[in-house]
């Protein structure tokens, strides 16, 4: 079980501290499932960033549990483990599995007792 620690800091309406905000903004210029680079443009809806909770508990709002994903992986992922979600044709049609994720959910994905819950 994580922590229950509370957060006092300010943090976005998505509920992430502006601290992690910031990281994660410089870490994920791309998505971090499928890899397309976020469009620069703020009209439009092709490739916009989305904010991810990698392992689904808004308790985690930590660097390594939060992350930038295209629309189009964040509609898919949904609520599914990011185990199954790799398994599923979404990510197949893709090329996407644990392979080709980036560094930080490979990270996750290497964490058994955050993933499995
Ligand atoms: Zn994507």
């Amino acid at each position: 079980m994580p922590s229950h620690r509370t957060i006092v800091y300010m943090s976005n309406r998505w509920g992430i501290p502006a601290e992690v905000e910031k990281v994660v903004r410089q870490r994920d210029t791309k998505c971090v499932y499928c890899g397309v680079e976020f469009s620069a443009e703020k009209n439009s809806r092709r490739n916009k960033s989305s904010w991810e909770h990698m392992v689904n508990d808004i308790r985690l709002n930590e660097v390594d549990n939060i992350a930038l994903c295209c629309m189009s992986c964040n509609a898919s992922k949904g609520s599914k483990l990011i185990k199954d979600w790799l398994l599923s044709s979404y990510c197949i049609e893709k090329g996407i599995t644990p392979a080709t994720v980036a560094q930080v959910v490979k990270n996750i994905i290497s964490k058994p007792c955050l993933v499995l819950k």
